[in-house]
């Protein structure tokens, strides 16, 4: 029976953030799921929508014997630091060296979930860096790997692996299914049925997370046409929007193809691709409105009529899912200022105002300074402490599990939670990252997210996974954080130069 070797490594890497992914964060006991390795892999990511659980499965009902590698993710953050890479690499390493050298047979394959988007303390180009590694305990055997959107990609990425397919949804709710079709031509190519050949390449332009979604145009044209070229000949075609906050050479926009032994072919879909995204990189360039008059157009909004649900006002500088500290208090200020009434705001994150609240008790009515206690270097502009009176609502130990579609069944971990009614504002104070893609993170606190007027999020597009579905209006807030929206007020050292649009006049 052939024997498929199967892990994961992910880590999306933001430059700009202030903390480092160490070990502690890829290896933390208390929330899903840690550091796993060997057996225990398979329970622990069995029925989650994530790659590895698409992959197990597909695998497995192919008749294929898995042998677990590890799997583990730390949040975003600033760069991975020397230490947890190597001990992540190396453990990944000595398993598959195991796994090659054991004597019930000849290891036949590799499967790998990676990110796309992690740059280590010490190599740029962190999943390249893996593979080439992986590439030279054995050079000829099929490596499978399944790449976020997000991913942005070098030639290592596609040189050390033999099939690469990236997630064609963003939010990212085809994860399972991305899974699938790498390994499904990983055991084609197993059974010697293809002989996947990859053409990659990019184009400079970073296209603006905002404007990434894969419902809006230009990526849904553009990810549609990657879907309709399996019926061309491709085995499977991928285009990454990138991740653009990351200074390094090759941060944006890329394609990858996958064809069965035709090199040309491969070379003109991926040339199809580039020059299609090139033509709309207009289209995505973000444009910034004025938090004062974006709030003055919420608040002049007809209050949403029963079973309407809320205007969601979005602070999207400061997403936790993308290195932001969420932390940053502007957004919630001036909505306090603003005097809007019915609001919901998720979420602060801020351990020592959850204490404080949590000594105070529910009922208590309590004055907190909140938020803007983490340095943030890179970033121009101030995000200091707001203070907040209020009653305590609501303590929880910040614990759910996701209804979905987004990371379905994934256990979130808010840790100890609490929500502030300034009589017109609930606000939820946190003490862990966890970006609102789901509608737990608010019926665990006891908001219902559809009785409000507005609800104020910090995410930038995947809140839509799970709350899209219930906003009547969107208004978009420019505060302040590492997810900057601004794009000029970044320093770019690496990135290459001329880039569109930092750099490139609009021809
Ligand atoms: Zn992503």
């Amino acid at each position: 029976m052939p024997r498929i070797a199967v892990g994961g490594f992910q880590h999306e890497t933001n430059t700009f953030a202030p903390q480092r992914a160490t070990w502690a964060d890829f290896s933390r006991a208390d929330a899903w799921p840690g550091y796993v390795r060997g057996a225990e892999l398979f329970d622990a990511v069995a029925g989650f929508n994530i790659p590895i659980a698409g992959a197990v499965e597909k695998l497995r009902a192919l008749g294929h014997d898995l042998i677990p590698l590890s799997w583990c993710s730390a949040p975003p953050s600033s760069y991975v630091d020397e230490d947890a890479y190597e001990r992540v690499a190396a453990g990944m390493l000595e398993d598959l060296a195991a796994a090659m050298a054991a004597d019930s047979g000849p290891l036949d394959g590799v499967y790998l979930d990676l990110h796309g988007a992690m740059v280590a303390a010490h190599h740029e180009d962190g999943e390249g860096e893996l593979l080439r590694r992986i590439r030279a305990l054995d050079p000829a055997i099929p490596i499978a790997v399944a790449y976020d959107m997000h991913a942005n990609l070098y030639d290592a990425m596609i040189a050390n692996a033999t099939v690469v397919a990236g997630y064609r949804t963003y939010p990212h709710v085809d994860t399972y299914d991305t899974a699938k079709r790498a390994g499904d031509i990983l055991v084609r190519a197993i059974r010697g049925e293809v002989r996947p050949v990859m053409a990659w390449g990019n184009v400079p332009m970073l296209p603006h997370v905002m404007r990434q979604g894969s419902d809006d145009h230009p990526n849904r044209e553009l990810q549609a046409r990657c879907a309709a070229m399996s019926s061309e000949g491709a085995l499977a075609a991928s285009l990454f929007t990138g991740f653009p906050h990351a200074d390094i050479a090759n941060a944006g926009l890329s394609a990858v193809v996958v064809t069965d032994g035709d090199k040309d072919l491969a070379e003109r879909l991926r040339d199809e691709l580039l020059d299609r995204a090139w033509v709309e990189r207009e289209a995505f360039v973000y444009k910034i409105e004025p938090l004062a008059e974006a709030l003055a157009r919420a608040k002049a909004m007809p209050a949403p009529a029963p079973g309407q649900g809320p205007i969601v006002l979005l602070d999207h500088y400061d997403n936790c899912a993308s290195g932001g500290t969420m932390d940053t208090t502007v957004v919630l200020g001036e909505i306090l200022k603003a005097e809007l009434d019915n609001v919901a705001a998720f979420a602060i994150y801020d351990p020592a105002a959850v204490r404080q609240a949590i000594a105070a008790g529910i009922g208590a009515r309590v004055t907190l300074s909140v938020g803007g206690k983490l340095a943030m270097p890179q970033v121009s502009g101030d995000s200091r402490p707001l203070e907040i009176t209020g009653t305590v609502k609501t303590i929880a130990n910040g614990r759910f599990r996701n209804k979905g579609p987004m990371g379905r069944g994934v256990t979130t971990d808010m840790g100890p939670s609490v929500v502030i009614d300034t009589g017109k504002v609930e606000v939820a104070l946190i003490s862990r990252h966890v970006e609102p893609s789901d509608l737990n993170c608010f019926f665990s606190l006891g908001i219902d997210p559809l009785q409000k007027r507005y609800v104020m999020l910090k995410s930038r597009v995947h809140w839509r996974a799970g709350l899209g579905a219930m906003a009547k209006a969107v208004v978009d807030c420019a505060g302040i954080g590492v997810c900057t929206s601004d794009y000029s007020s970044l320093t770019f050292n690496n990135v290459r130069r001329p880039i569109y649009p930092l750099d490139l006049p609009n021809r």
